[in-house]
This record gives structure tokens, sequence and C-alpha cells, in this order.
């Protein structure tokens, strides 16, 4: 297999591996600790040294089975990166702890995720959305202290903004706290907007790194949607119906059977050309998996092979199949 290549997060010194792996309704709904154990480990041998995570993930459970999960395996704190988002919480109905990144709830839901799992810091910590409703200063110098505890290393955010991520990150400067590092963003062939358009001026001003979320759209760009929803598949998950119209979208799925033609003529599968996809975007660092089985994890990871294989003409076949005017 190609060998893993690692990026630097943004501007900051972190390196993360091009290829990472994320748990969102996988762990806790479809993936038990045993069937962590070896997804985590399938990927580690990869060369992936980047795990992502979120408080909110299966109200919890995310967290508790990946870091009981790494624990088993006995991972060297050393060896991986990992991260974990907060803003919905978990404690539902109770003020101050839903929906915000007012300081109170950011102080307490650091502590919760990290007792869950099992670790004294994670190495990112993502403010999972913005909050309207709490000023940027008040979230800047929580999180800023949360990094100066040693509790997270690095900060940023998901979903923001560039309003919102430059305005955190000036704030910051101006107070001589820690900066934003990062942002976390849906980023694929049919969802670019955020990355190719509204950060363009972020990456060069504030040097802001990107860990991307949904290669696949869900699974969308696997093609296994082209001819109805498959049993057990994300769309057939109870309390994920309103992924299902995206999901068996019928002009994106005509796009996604194009997309595997050129993908069988380059030797790879449909999913490995569309996370080569995301990953051949310099300004990404590290492109987010989501696996429910080991041979997805196996599959995917293959996309560094696809990588190597997306030259200028097959991009602008890409873009034939995919019109920028179809994009999110
Ligand atoms: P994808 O878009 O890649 O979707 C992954 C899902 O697609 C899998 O769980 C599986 O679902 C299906 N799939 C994956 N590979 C294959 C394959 N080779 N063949 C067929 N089906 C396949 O990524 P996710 O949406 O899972 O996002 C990745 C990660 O990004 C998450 O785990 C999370 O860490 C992060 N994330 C962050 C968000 C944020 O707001 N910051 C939001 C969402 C995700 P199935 O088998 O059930 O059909």
């Amino acid at each position: 297999m190609t060998d893993m290549p690692y990026n630097r997060l943004g501007r900051s010194g972190l390196q993360v591996s091009a290829l990472s792996f994320g748990s969102w309704v996988t762990f806790g709904t479809q993936v038990d600790t045993s069937l962590a154990k070896d997804c985590l480990t399938v990927a580690r041998d990869a060369g992936v040294n980047f795990f992502d995570n979120a408080e909110a993930y299966a109200g919890g459970q995310s967290e508790q089975i990946m870091g009981d999960a790494i624990a088993e395996l006995g991972w060297a704190r050393h060896e991986y990166v990992i991260s974990t988002k907060i803003f919905w919480g978990i404690h539902k109905g109770v003020p101050n702890m839903e929906n915000t990144l007012n300081r109170k709830y950011l102080m307490q839901a650091i502590d919760g995720s990290l007792e869950r799992l099992g670790l004294d810091f994670v190495d990112l910590l993502f403010c999972h959305r913005p909050d309207a409703n709490t000023p940027i200063e008040e979230t800047v110098w929580a999180m800023s202290d949360i990094v100066s505890a040693g509790k997270a290393l690095y900060w940023g955010t998901s979903e923001w903004s560039a309003d919102e991520i430059r305005a955190a990150w000036e704030i910051a400067d101006r107070r001589n706290l820690h900066k934003p590092v990062m942002e976390q963003p849906q980023y694929n062939l049919f969802e670019t907007r955020k990355v190719e358009k509204e950060y363009a001026r972020l990456y060069e001003d504030i040097g802001l790194g990107l860990t991307t979320w949904s290669p696949l759209a869900s699974g969308l760009l696997s093609g296994k949607y082209v001819d109805g929803i498959p049993e057990g598949s994300r769309a057939s998950l109870p309390g994920y119906e309103w992924l299902k119209g995206l999901l068996t979208d019928e002009k994106k799925n005509g796009q996604v059977r194009e997309l595997a033609e050129l993908a069988a003529r380059l030797d790879v599968t449909t999913s490995q050309l569309a996370i080569a996809w995301c990953a051949k975007n310099p300004h990404v660092s590290t492109v987010i998996l989501g696996a429910s089985t080991v041979d997805q994890v196996h599959e995917n990871l293959g996309a560094l092979t696809a990588l190597e294989r997306l030259d200028d003409d097959v991009l602008a076949e890409i873009t034939g199949i995919i019109h920028p005017w179809t994009r999110g």
C-alpha cells in the first residue's frame, strides 16, 4: 500500500495523516468496542495518526468506546492525535448545558469528554458549531484557558462562518490568547462552498488548517445508493431519515454512476476516487474517513493509490461530471 503522507495542520507545527478516522453515526450505533478496536487497528497500521470524536456522538458513548478501545489496544499516548468537539451537550434540558459555547458549559464539557475518553488531554478541541448567543470573546477566553490548563493542545471550530473564525482569531491575537488553528467543515464532491470559497482568504491570512468531514457525503459517493437504500446502510438507520433525501437524490446518483465508470478505468473504487479528490486539495490537512465495517476502512485507505492517479486530466473529467453549479 502507498505510504501515508502527513500534513501540517494549517500553520501549526502539528502533523496529521492525510487520511484520518472518525466515529460519527458508527461508534455506539453500528460499531461496538470490539469492532472499534479492529477498525482503529487497521487505520493505525496504515499510518493514520488522527482520530476524531465528539461529545454529542451517540450521547457520549462514542467517546467511551474510542477511549476503551484505545486503552485495550494499549496505544502509547504520544503515538496518536485525538479530538473531541463540544457544543450540543449531553445534559438535555439543563440550562447552560446545551447548544452553547458559554464559559460554564465549555469548562464542564471538556472534563466530561476527558473522563469518557480516559485521557488527561485531547490534542484538538473543536467548538462543534457557532453560538450566536454567547459573545465570541467569552468563548475565545474559555477555549484559550482550556489550552492553558493543558486539557487540549490546540483549539478550533467546526462549521463556523469565515467572519466568526476571523473574529475569534483577532480577539485571541489582540489579547495574547491561544488562537484557533483549525476548522472542521464538510467537504466532498457535492459540498465545496466553505472550503473552496468562503474560507479562501483565511488560509493565507491566519494559517487556518482543515480537518474535513463526510468525504463520501454519508455514503452517497460510494455508489451504494444508485439502486435504492441497502439494508443496514446509514440511510436505513432509525434517526437518520433526514439523510434519505440526499442519499437517494436521482440526479446525484446519476453523477455517481458516471464517477464509477471513471473510477473503474483508473482501477480504483468510487469511494477511493471521491476520498482522494478531497485529499488532493492542498488546504485540506486531513480527510476524516467514516466506516461501519473493517472492509470499508481497508477500502477507503486505498484512496492513497487513487490520489497518485488524480492528474489534471482526471480532475477535469471529475469536474465535467460534477458540474460546479450542482455543488453545495
Ligand atoms: P462519509 O461521508 O465518508 O460516510 C461514511 C459512511 O459511508 C460510513 O459510515 C458507511 O456507512 C458508508 N461507507 C464508508 N465507506 C464505504 C465504502 N467503501 N463502501 C460503501 N459504504 C461506505 O463520512 P462521515 O459522514 O462518516 O464523516 C466522517 C467523520 O467526519 C465522522 O466520523 C466524524 O468524525 C466527522 N464528522 C464531523 C462533523 C462535524 O460537524 N464536525 C459532521 C459529520 C462528520 P454505512 O455502512 O452505514 O452505509
